[in-house]
């Protein structure tokens, strides 16, 4: 039987995270290895300057006193029976898309998992307090089931994002999404400012083919993602035109 990790990077305890592992359940073997806390926007962080605490939970739980990364390289080397076919990451109220896969604890997961060669997608649905899960859930069970059967091209990750009340599927590419007003300056007691970084309005760019256009039209997009970032565009030409830089 196919074996699967589950993380995330909103705790064990989340929700999300229990309905995806449930769906997975059904068709494969599942182990949980997540973040103690919430670590939302902890993006590709890794803990190496303090021991890592793991707790097991029992009946395939296990939950890490760090971040995503730590939990794929901590389950995938040391708390799984064996390398998993699979890991999946989420599902994560409220979207990941264009720009927010940079800042995402729950794409980075799966960022990782690819780095170590493993077939592995995000999941987040766009909705920050989504009532159930269960929507997105099967989706999760349906793209997992296929890469099961038929695998994924190396250093290639998904990133797939669901409406509440999806109409279908689109294939997307990342688009761009920024934030207007996401600095919030207040004062202390004493008078002197400090800041809250996040919130704000998200202001997409992408086009029509972009990830943050399929959910605007209602679609579930799944983005495939490389985890080589490198422009080809550029290396092409930059030889030729940066070739008396030395
Ligand atoms: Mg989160």
């Amino acid at each position: 039987m196919a074996l699967v990790m589950i993380t995330n990077d909103d705790g064990f305890r989340a929700p999300g995270l229990r309905a995806l592992a449930a769906a997975v359940r059904e068709i494969a073997r599942v182990v949980v290895v997540a973040p103690e806390r919430d670590s939302s926007a902890a993006s590709h962080s890794l803990t190496m300057r303090r021991p890592v605490r793991v707790r097991d939970h029992g009946g395939g739980v296990f939950s890490v006193d760090g971040t995503p990364t730590d939990c794929v390289i901590l389950g995938t080397n040391r708390l799984l029976p064996r390398r998993p076919d699979l890991v999946v990451s989420g599902i994560n109220p409220g979207p990941n898309l264009g720009d927010d896969v940079n800042y995402s604890g729950t794409v980075s997961a799966a960022v990782e998992a690819a780095t170590l060669g493993i077939a592995a997608f995000a999941v987040s649905v766009c909705d920050y307090e989504p009532e159930d899960y269960s929507r997105p859930a099967a989706i999760a069970r349906r793209i997992a089931a296929r890469i099961l059967a038929g695998g994924m091209p190396p250093g290639v990750l998904f990133n797939v994002n669901c409406p509440v009340s999806p109409r279908g599927v689109r294939f997307t590419r990342q688009g761009r999404r920024a934030y207007e007003g996401a600095i919030t300056e207040l004062a202390d007691p004493w008078g002197r400012p400090h800041y809250w970084i996040g919130g704000g309005t998200p202001v997409d760019d992408g086009g029509p083919d972009a990830d943050t256009a399929a959910v605007e039209a209602g679609y579930v997009s799944i983005t495939p993602l490389r985890i080589d970032r490198t422009s080809h565009e550029t290396l092409a030409t930059l030889a030729a035109e940066w070739g008396d830089l030395w």
